[in-house]
């Protein structure tokens, strides 16, 4: 049976579940998927180290008001975050990491900060 390498191209002559030309070609292909992987998950840490670098430095003293405006201009990323806490009273904090905030009104947020890290 004739099949296509998907890695190098090559056709070569092999059975229906041989997916590949070769043992080499076969990690090849694999190792590219997982740094596909590897490359996803590094954008996304970046993003949430740099988003919570942001939050720390606009709130050094552990709560502090923020308008919404002042975090973009930062280029603070409002889709990435590490946990949520709703409260009793259904305030809703977003953390990242240790540095969270919440929404006030008119695009105003509080910034707070978990010391304990929990
Ligand atoms: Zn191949």
């Amino acid at each position: 049976m004739k099949k296509q390498c998907p890695e190098c191209g090559d056709t070569y002559n092999g059975r229906a579940d041989k997916k590949f030309c070769s043992d080499s070609c076969r990690s090849a292909h694999h190792n590219k998927l997982n740094s596909d992987a590897t490359n996803f998950i590094r954008k996304i840490n970046n993003i949430l180290r740099k988003n919570r670098r942001i939050l720390a430095e606009l709130n050094p003293d552990g709560k502090k008001k923020m308008h919404k405006d002042r975090l973009l201009t930062k280029g603070f990323d409002f889709k990435y975050f590490s946990s949520i806490y709703t409260t009793k009273d259904n305030r809703v904090y977003h953390f990242v990491y240790d540095q969270g905030y919440t929404e006030l009104d008119n695009d105003w947020f509080l910034l707070v900060e978990n010391k304990k890290g929990s």
